[in-house]
C-alpha cells in the first residue's frame, strides 16, 4: 500500500530525541520542560477524593462547572476581566489540544498563519494539516524583540490568524504592553483571530506584570488563550488545559472540540477546582519559580556560558559561542553524551534551523539537580 504523507517533514520531537538521549546516557536532563519534583500532596488528594466521591463518568463536554467557575474567577481577579463560565471557558486534554482544535475550527486551505520564531512546536504543523500555511516572522538573540514594521508589512487579507506566547517558549523573555498594543493596532478592523498561548502567565519574575489579551479590550474580542494546568501545577502528564474566547469564537471551538475529544479526565478537573480555591497555589509561582532562576544562574556565574536572566517561563537560554562554534544541534547531544547533561538547541525551532548558538536550560528541578547541573556546565 502506498500513501503519500500529509506532514512529510515532520519528524520525532526534538523533547522526545534530547529525553531519550538523556535517558540512554544517564544524563541530567534539563531537556524537556517538566519538573522532578512532586505534584502537590494537597491537589493530589483532591484529585483522589473527587475519585472516591465519584467524579468518574464523562464531564460535561465544555469541561467540569466547578473548574470554569474557579477558571472565570481567577481572571476576574489577576485581570479584572470576565469570561463567562458556561459559554467563553473550554477545558481540554492540556494546552496542546486547545491550539490544535483552534486551529481546525479556523484555518482553511491556502490560509495564512503568523508565527513568530523560535517557535514553539506544535503551532506549524497544525496550521499545515488543516491546509493552511505559516508566515514565519524570525526574533533574534539576545533579546528576541519583535519588529512591528516587519509584522505590518507580513498582514495581508490571507492573513486569518497571528499566534503569540508570551512569556515565551524557548528564549524565556515576556512581550510588553507596547507589544500588546501595538498588535492590537495592527489587527484592529481586521477578521484576524489572535491565538494567544499562555501557558507561562504565572511564571514572570522581576516583578513585571504578564501582559494578557484579556487585558486589551479589542485584542480580547478577537483572541483565544490556551493555558495548561501541567504548567501551572507541576505536574505535565495530567495532560488538562483550557482556553478562553468569546462566546461566538468559543462556540466554533466546541463544535470542534466535541467530536475530538468530547471531554477529558474528570476527577482532575473536580480536584483542580477545589485546588485552586487557594489563589496563592499560582499566585505564588513567580516567586517560587524566581529563586530557582536565580539559584541555577547565581551558580553558573563563573561558567564560560553568557546569559540574559529569564524574564519569565521556566527556561533558560546560554549562550556558548565563548566555548566552540560546533552548531547547537551536535553540541547538545556532545553534551549529553560526553558531559552528562542535556538541553535543547534552539535551531530547532528557528526558520530554516538559524543558529545563533544557543541552549535552552530547564530549571524546574530541585536545588539538587540544579547544583548538580552547574558543577557540570562550570566545568564545560
Ligand atoms: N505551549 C507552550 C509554549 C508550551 O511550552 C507547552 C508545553 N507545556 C504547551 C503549549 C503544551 O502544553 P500542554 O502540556 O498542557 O499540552
Ligand atoms: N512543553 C515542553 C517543552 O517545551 C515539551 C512538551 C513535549 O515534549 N511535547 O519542553
Amino acid at each position: 500500500m502506498q500513501h503519500q504523507s500529509k506532514l512529510p517533514h515532520v519528524g520525532t520531537t526534538i523533547f522526545t530525541v534530547m529525553s531519550a538521549l538523556a535517558k540512554e546516557y544517564n544524563a541530567i536532563n534539563l531537556s524537556q520542560g517538566f519538573p522532578n519534583y512532586p505534584s502537590s500532596q494537597k491537589l493530589n488528594d483532591f484529585v483522589t477524593k473527587a475519585m472516591n466521591n465519584g467524579y468518574n463518568q464523562y464531564a460535561p463536554m465544555a469541561g467540569n462547572l466547578d473548574l470554569r467557575l474557579a477558571i472565570s474567577n481567577k481572571y476576574q481577579l489577576l485581570y479584572d476581566s470576565t469570561y463567562h463560565p458556561e459559554k467563553e471557558i473550554t477545558v481540554t486534554a492540556g494546552a496542546t489540544q486547545a491550539i490544535y482544535t483552534i486551529i481546525s475550527a479556523f484555518i482553511r486551505a491556502n490560509d495564512e498563519v503568523i508565527i513568530f520564531k523560535p517557535a514553539y512546536d506544535c503551532y506549524q504543523p497544525a496550521v499545515e494539516i488543516n491546509g493552511g500555511k505559516t508566515i514565519p516572522i524570525q526574533l533574534s538573540a539576545p533579546d528576541y524583540k519583535v519588529d512591528w514594521n516587519e509584522v505590518a508589512s507580513k498582514i495581508s487579507p490571507k492573513i486569518k490568524m497571528i499566534i503569540i506566547n508570551t512569556p515565551h517558549n524557548p528564549s524565556g523573555m515576556i512581550w510588553s504592553k507596547d507589544d500588546m498594543l501595538q498588535l492590537q493596532k495592527l489587527t484592529k478592523n481586521t477578521n484576524i483571530i489572535v491565538l494567544s498561548d499562555e501557558v507561562y502567565e504565572h511564571i514572570v519574575f522581576d516583578g513585571e506584570k504578564h501582559q494578557s489579551v484579556c487585558l486589551f479590550n479589542d485584542l480580547k474580542d478577537r483572541s483565544f488563550i490556551t493555558a495548561s494546568f501541567g504548567k501551572t501545577f507541576h505536574n505535565t502528564g495530567w495532560k488538562i488545559g483550557y482556553c478562553c474566547a468569546p462566546e461566538a469564537l468559543m462556540a466554533e471551538f466546541r463544535k470542534v472540540h466535541q467530536f475530538n475529544v468530547f471531554s477529558v479526565h474528570h476527577p482532575s478537573q473536580k480536584g483542580i477546582a477545589d485546588y485552586m480555591q487557594d489563589s496563592e497555589t499560582y499566585l505564588g509561582l513567580n516567586q517560587f519559580f524566581q529563586q530557582k532562576r536565580d539559584l541555577f544562574l547565581n551558580l553558573i556565574s563563573e561558567s564560560r556560558f553568557k546569559f540574559n536572566p529569564s524574564k519569565g517561563t521556566y527556561f533558560q537560554v546560554l549562550d556558548y559561542s565563548e566555548i566552540t562554534d560546533e552548531n547547537d544541534v551536535d553540541f547538545a547531544k556532545r553534551l549529553t553524551k560526553e558531559f552528562g547533561i542535556a538541553s535543547i538547541p534552539l535551531s530547532v525551532f528557528n526558520e530554516n534551523n538559524k543558529d545563533d548558538k544557543v541552549l535552552r536550560f530547564c530549571f524546574a528541578k530541585t536545588p539538587e539537580t540544579l547544583k548538580k547541573a552547574a558543577d557540570i556546565l562550570n566545568q564545560v
